[in-house]
């Protein structure tokens, strides 16, 4: 499949994801894992009235895997996972949520202050990683695809391999330059510690897994 064009407004909203000031960066975390945790409330309660679907308390979590040689940062989740229609719809525009229309409106004058009081979503992604690769499969679904961006060029989506049903978020995170550093957030006492601050409350189980070079 060809590349595809994020539609106008996301175009905008990348943009000021991508250039935000470095301070607030780290809620890009709090954002995968806010979906993360939305996605396996979905599969939790459609386990609870499906009875062909059966769970145990230990299938529902959240895992981060930070990978120092490669620099890839992963948030993988057991949730109900996106068909390629909803990797399209879902990833390729914004999500019309409150906090976004009032983002996009208000946008730039007060960017700065707006990414860090509200919920910006999955783009918040592009403020530490210059490529950003989605995989999921789908609750019901054999198949699963990837969504691959480097940002504002736009996205491809094509089949893939993977054996539960999921997501999973990597993260190639940004080079490091002169005045920022990308590699704090392969640091697990520094993933700790965003996650207290703004994921404390978060009801599945967050794991950690990081590799040293
Ligand atoms: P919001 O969470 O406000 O809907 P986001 O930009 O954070 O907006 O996410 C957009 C949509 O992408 C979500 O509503 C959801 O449908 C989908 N999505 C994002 N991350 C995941 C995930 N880990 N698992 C399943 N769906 C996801
Ligand atoms: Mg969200």
């Amino acid at each position: 499949m060809g590349k595809k064009e994020f539609k106008a407004e996301s175009k905008r909203l990348l943009e000021l994801m991508i250039n935000s000031i470095y301070s607030q960066r780290e809620v890009f975390l709090r954002e995968l894992i806010s979906n993360a945790s939305d996605a396996i409330d979905k599969i939790y309660y459609k386990a609870l009235t499906d009875e062909n679907l059966t769970f145990n308390q230990s299938d529902y979590y959240i895992k981060l895997e930070a990978d120092k040689e490669s620099r890839t940062l992963k948030i993988v989740d057991t949730g109900i996972g996106m068909t390629e229609e909803e990797l399209e719809t879902n990833l390729g525009t914004i999500a019309k949520s409150g906090s976004l229309a009032f983002k996009t409106e208000n946008e730039i004058k007060d960017g700065h202050d707006i990414i860090g009081q509200f919920g910006v979503g999955f783009y918040a992604a592009f403020m530490v990683a210059d490529n950003v690769t989605v995989i999921s499969k789908a609750l019901g679904s054999d198949q699963a695809y990837k969504w691959e961006s480097t940002g504002t060029e736009g996205y491809t989506i094509e089949p893939t391999e993977k054996e539960k049903v999921g997501t999973e978020i990597i993260l190639k995170l940004k080079e490091n330059t002169e005045d920022e550093n990308y590699d704090e957030y392969l640091e697990e006492y520094r993933l700790k510690q965003i996650i207290k601050k703004y994921s404390d409350f978060i009801r599945y189980p967050i794991k950690m897994d990081v590799t040293k070079s």
